[in-house]
């Protein structure tokens, strides 16, 4: 460790002279060896608890009654002892931090392994512990997690330190959520301290606090951190608007809380009614005064905060509903169930609304406690994530997704490893983590496969070429057309929630994305792959390979066998992308820079562009047996199944899409272009029939 060490990326930041280094090196070496003997030996080293720790100890016992603390105290010994002489930059010896953010994880309720791993979180990063040591002493499920929340170092990675450490961490995550779990508190903790610093460095880290740890707590769905963090950005961040909320929350406490004896009228109406439940006042915290103050105008009189009720068992939410709206004046647009339709991040309560004697909205939230504890706690609440599952809930078994492997984690982890550099990790990260909802859709393969659908998590505002990536991968290249809801779809449709989606998929490879799917994909997955292979096929998907410097042969877009053949030796052959010519189309060719020939059909108006600047037309004549290549448009009206009716009767003629885009429909009329295939040109007529024929299609045509 460095003479003067710092710790980049939080307010951990603490100074050591080089001689207290030296000395503190020395002596927590001995330390170490003699504490890790007596936490290993003696009964008394492990009865008796530092007094440093009886707060949390405390905290820990309230939520667990049975808890080891032994483990803890040890864990507390080995941090201490190899802390020691570190000071933070407040001037506090440095153990208190990692003494704050264990009480912090302790009073949310989390379990021995989460508070023992954040007593040793910064031991590997900052002291001479080493992940072996803790392996050693406290096994690897806590070594896991020390590791998991120990940064990459500045020396190593540069720049990219940040990004790569908010990676490993996610990565970690993924197997054990518990890393995210202290990663919150410590930075939670580190914010609260945050008043040391340089400005620009206060600055600098309540940023990343708002793009990346708070949607994080959001996700995970621990209130309480993301409350506060919300708050103490908003001090460092708007210190203006902070203290004018500051204003007005003073003032209204100076006038007199209407909700205090609103709180005791729903008593003493659910006392009459025989429900048994607790009623809290909850004020808003900061920001919350600040947006509602935004849309709402001034706030008034109950505005300022909301009520909480808290019952036993599911069934009393809806008790409590009932007479809350018998009893008063309901607002009934303000009423939510997250109970039936819990918020993808765990949350579950009623949101109700009643108007006070005076006309101002109280808002009330109702729930059990068990919804309470995880509502404020998120997965710290769960407990460990390992531990064998309680006996299913019966109303909800098989609904809920895992909550340590939520779908917005699982996708991270996903595109993750396909970003190619730190800098679109990071922006990819904060993008993703700006997007606030999810929707879950069922993705079929096919036609025909709505039943194999597989639910999907989505962020609000994914698109068919977000499902699409998310259900194949790569192999989405290839998707050539949508239905949503049983309707084709283009796709950029944004996709609802419960929304069925079936894609269709080319046979064969050489599709590929266009360019503007880029403007319809919300997901980093779809944007990294798409742009990937936009950068691998500068030309895009429908160009021709380059042709071949030889015979007279035509070579068609990357298909087998020539067909067009031109008086010039030797000079290669393109079809023109813009009125994509096959036999028996009567053709010109052109040569164009570089030599090549390129081929239109007589009608086109490059044909007359290129004469006029004096082109000589060069004569090109069709091969026999020639392969086909057409590009068609079909309009029809909107139908359940249209698409793959389409798309069936094109394959019976033979026809093998090459390329398909579908436009949104405008008044129930849908455009489709498709580039198709055929073995032979004389088999264009019947395709053409074939498609008109299929019920809903009303043209159809040549490009
Ligand atoms: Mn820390």
């Amino acid at each position: 460790m460095s003479a003067e060490a710092t710790n980049p990326d939080a307010g951990a930041e603490f100074r050591l002279t080089a001689a207290t280094t030296t000395r503190r090196r020395a002596r927590t070496r001995i330390d170490l060896r003699r504490l890790g003997r007596a936490a290993l030996l003696g009964p008394t080293a492990r009865d008796r608890l530092p007094d440093a720790i009886a707060h949390l100890a405390e905290a820990h016992r309230a939520h667990h009654p049975d808890a080891d603390l032994g483990v803890l105290a040890r864990a507390y010994v080995l941090a201490e002892s190899s802390h020691r002489g570190q000071m933070r930059k407040s001037g506090e010896p440095y153990i208190t931090h990692p003494l704050a953010v264990t009480l912090i994880l302790a009073q949310l309720g989390a379990e021995t392994t989460t508070l023992t791993a954040s007593l040793l979180h910064d031991t590997v990063e900052d002291t001479d512990v080493t992940l072996d040591q803790v392996r050693a002493e406290f096994g690897d499920e806590v070594c896991f997690i020390v590791d998991g929340v120990t940064k990459l170092e500045k020396v190593d990675y540069g720049a990219a330190a940040e990004p790569e450490t908010f990676r490993k961490m996610l990565v970690a995550t993924g197997n054990d959520v518990r890393v995210m779990s202290i990663k919150l508190a410590d930075r939670l903790h580190n914010m609260r301290t945050l008043g040391v610093m340089r400005p620009e460095k206060q600055a600098r880290i309540a940023n990343v606090t708002r793009d990346v740890l708070i949607p994080l707590a959001e996700r995970l769905g621990v209130q309480a951190l993301k409350t506060e963090l919300e708050d103490l950005v908003f001090a460092i961040l708007h210190p203006e608007e902070y203290e004018h909320t500051r204003a007005l929350i003073a003032a209204r406490t100076a006038d007199g809380d209407p909700l205090p004896a609103l709180a005791e009228s729903v008593r003493a109406v659910l006392r009459d009614a025989g429900i048994a439940a607790e009623v809290h006042v909850r004020p808003r915290h900061f920001v919350s005064v600040h947006r509602v103050s935004r849309k709402r105008g001034e706030l008034r009189g109950p505005e300022f905060g909301r009520l909480l009720v808290l019952v036993t068992e599911d069934a009393d939410c809806y008790g409590v509903l009932g007479e809350l709206h018998t009893c008063f004046t309901p607002v009934v647009s303000e009423f939510k169930d997250f109970i039936a339709a819990p918020k993808f991040n765990l949350y579950q309560s009623l949101h109700t609304a009643f108007a006070a004697p005076d006309g101002a909205v109280a808002e009330v939230l109702i729930r059990t406690h068990q919804m309470h504890r995880v509502a404020e706690a998120g997965v710290i609440a769960l407990g460990n994530p390992y531990a064998p599952a309680e006996p299913a809930d019966p109303g909800a078994a098989g609904e809920r997704i895992d909550p340590t492997r939520p779908g917005w984690l699982s996708r991270l982890l996903d595109w993750q490893q396909a970003a190619p550099d730190p800098d679109t990790f990071w922006s990819s990260l904060r993008a993703e983590l700006a997007q606030d909802r999810e929707v879950t859709v069922f993705v079929a393969d096919g036609p025909d496969s709505a039943d194999d659908a597989r639910a999907i998590s989505l962020p609000a505002g994914a698109t068919c070429v977000d499902a699409a990536y998310a259900r194949h991968g790569e192999a989405a290249h290839g998707c050539i057309g949508a239905r949503v809801n049983g309707r084709i779809a283009a796709l950029g449709s944004r996709l609802a929630d419960g929304d069925t989606v079936q894609l269709l998929l080319a046979q064969d490879a050489s599709s590929g994305p266009a360019a503007d799917w880029l403007k319809h994909a919300r997901t980093p997955a779809a944007r990294i792959a798409i742009a990937r292979w936009l950068q691998a096929h500068p030309d895009g998907p429908h160009v021709p390979d380059p042709a071949p410097r030889a015979p007279l042969q035509m070579t068609s877009l990357k298909a087998a066998g020539g067909n067009a053949v031109v008086d010039l030796p030797d000079a290669p052959v393109r079809l023109a992308g813009c009125c994509t010519p096959v036999p028996p189309d009567t053709v010109a060719g052109f040569v164009v820079r570089g030599g090549a020939v390129t081929v239109h059909r007589v009608q086109c108006a490059a044909v007359d562009r290129m004469r006029e600047v004096g082109r000589t037309p060069v004569a090109v004549h069709w091969r026999a047996t020639a392969d086909c290549m057409v590009t068609l448009v079909a309009e029809s009206f909107g139908r359940p199944h249209l698409l793959a009716d389409l798309t069936e009767a094109m394959s019976r003629q033979g026809a093998s899409i090459i390329s398909a885009t579908v436009e949104p429909p405008t008044e129930q009329r849908v455009r489709h272009t498709y580039t198709v295939q055929l073995p032979d040109a004389t088999g264009l007529p019947a395709l053409m029939r074939a498609m008109r024929e299929v019920p809903g299609v009303y043209d159809v045509g040549r490009v």
